[in-house]
Formats: C-alpha cells, sequence, structure tokens
C-alpha cells in the first residue's frame, strides 16, 4: 500500500499524491475543480487559526498542501525543484539568510547564486530551511495566515492567465506562485508548531487518508462533504 515515509522528499509526496489521488482526479476533476478544493481546505486552515485552534489548522493545512500537489501534477510541475530554485536556502527576495527584508526595507528583488550542495533531501529538511530563512518570531501566527491567502490567490491568478492566454512565461509564473505557496505553507507550519512530515506520514500510512485505498476511491460529493 503506497504511504509517505517520514524520510520522504517533498518529490516523494508528489509523487506519492499521483499514486494515490491521480486517477480520480484525471477523471473526475478539472484544474478549477483542483483549484478551488485546494482554495477551500486553505482557508478552513485560515478559520482554525482565527479561532486559535491549531487541531483546525493541521489537516486543513495538510490537505490544502495535497491538492496543491495534484495542481503540480497536473500541469507537470516538479514542485520540489521550483522551491530550491525560487528559495536556495535564503529569501527570494533579499537573499539573504535569514531573510531581511522588512529590517531592511529592501525595495528590488536581489540577484543571487544559488549553492546545490545545500539543497535539503528531505521535507522536513525543506520545512527546517524555511524556519530558518523566515524565523517564525519575526511575525505572528495571523500574518503568516494573510501571507498564506495572498499566495493562494496569486496561484489561481497564474493559472487563470496561462490557461486563458497559454502564453509560455505564463506558464513559468505558474512554477514561481506554487513556490511562493508552498513557503507559506511552511511559514504557518512552523508559526503553528506543526511538523508536517510527522503529520503527513501519520495522515498517509494506508492510501488515501480517507477511503485507506491506493487509487483513492472517495467518489466526488464525499469529498465535497469533507468535513475537518
Ligand atoms: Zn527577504
Ligand atoms: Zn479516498
Amino acid at each position: 500500500m503506497a504511504s509517505f515515509k517520514q524520510t520522504g522528499s517533498i518529490k516523494a509526496f508528489q509523487a506519492f499524491i499521483a499514486t494515490v489521488y491521480a486517477l480520480p482526479d484525471d477523471r473526475l476533476y478539472s484544474i478549477w475543480d483542483l483549484l478551488s478544493q485546494e482554495q477551500r481546505f486553505s482557508m478552513r486552515a485560515l478559520k482554525g487559526i482565527r479561532k486559535q485552534d491549531i487541531r483546525k489548522v493541521k489537516p486543513n493545512l495538510l490537505i490544502a498542501l495535497s491538492w496543491l500537489m495534484a495542481i503540480a501534477n497536473r500541469l507537470h510541475i516538479d514542485a520540489e525543484d521550483e522551491v530550491w530554485s525560487r528559495f536556495p536556502m535564503r529569501c527570494s527576495y533579499c537573499g539573504k539568510l535569514p531573510c531581511v527584508c522588512k529590517a531592511k526595507k529592501v525595495l528590488a528583488r536581489t540577484r543571487f547564486k544559488r549553492d546545490d550542495a545545500r539543497r535539503p533531501r528531505s521535507l522536513r529538511a525543506f520545512q527546517q530551511m524555511f524556519n530558518a530563512i523566515y524565523p517564525p518570531e519575526h511575525r505572528t501566527l495571523a500574518d503568516a495566515g494573510v501571507h498564506l491567502a495572498e499566495e493562494v490567490g496569486e496561484v489561481a491568478e497564474a493559472v487563470h492567465n496561462f490557461l486563458g492566454r497559454h502564453i509560455e512565461n505564463q506558464f513559468d509564473d505558474i512554477k514561481v506562485e506554487i513556490a511562493d505557496l508552498m513557503s507559506c505553507i511552511f511559514g504557518v507550519a512552523n508559526s503553528a508548531g506543526i511538523d508536517i512530515t510527522r503529520e503527513l506520514e501519520k495522515m498517509f500510512s494506508r492510501g488515501c487518508h480517507v477511503c485507506h485505498k491506493a487509487p483513492c476511491a472517495c467518489n466526488f460529493s464525499e469529498v465535497s462533504r469533507l468535513e475537518t
């Protein structure tokens, strides 16, 4: 049975989501359905933040991440490669570790070289990398949530733009926005004290977290009624 292991990389998690969900996703879900599910669970995570209920933030954040992987799979985008290309152990904007954007009021994107030897090998190491670039003590959990909402909107915008006009560099925008949203998902997790790897391992120990089958056999209306 397909499962996600705690040593797994982001690539391994994306591949796991393909193994379990590509079949129902390809048959039942348009890209807009995938996007609205990713948005739906991100907003549910925000509700958890507003109510200061981390138990509500946790599953919804993980399910939002899973739908984001489904979007990346549909568009044949490697989320881990995009995260590393955007955040190579430094802030994507100021180029510093930790980020000094706020403290130094950085106004323009800095160009810098990437050192591939520092690339994290596991999803857990990527979460630690984001903790080092964007230390949670520099923001509140609510701020992290607002930033998450902003990036959810930007992924939707990028997909709409590309699928409307089919211009190559608009496809590149989708890759960047997926990386930015991943950074915010890690950001909320770091602010809320959620160990994404440990939670994914618990949630996905046997195929789909609801029906425990691979491929998932949940039907469309069950998914739309899922309470988390
Ligand atoms: Zn910065
Ligand atoms: Zn299922």
